[in-house]
């Protein structure tokens, strides 16, 4: 499946976690790059995942926002600490997938 038959999903899922982060409902604890970029930098296939994690401040929950270049994307609140416990691995320079 490619990226441009996700990009719906996708673009749901990224305009939803867009605008609790504006407006304060959560904030990030830890992602590879900020939200609008990763959409990029997964279509450039030179990271396999690229994942976000971000706490709502109402209730403390975790939410995970993931990309893989094969995949559906995923959205999901996780177990607290989750982002500690994730394998982050480093991302290739921005001038190769920014746009
Ligand atoms: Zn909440």
């Amino acid at each position: 499946m490619s990226y441009g038959e996700r990009e719906l999903d996708i673009r749901i899922a990224e305009d939803r976690l867009a605008e609790r982060l504006d407006d304060g409902r959560m904030h990030i604890l830890r992602a590879d790059v900020p939200l609008r970029d990763m959409v990029p930098l997964a279509e450039s296939d030179l990271k396999y995942t690229i994942v976000l994690f971000a706490k709502c401040a109402a209730c403390g929950t975790t939410w995970f926002y993931g990309l893989c270049i094969r995949g559906r994307p995923a959205y999901k609140p996780v177990e607290a600490g989750a982002e500690e416990r994730w394998p982050w691995s480093s991302v290739p320079e921005r001038e190769r997938w920014a746009r």
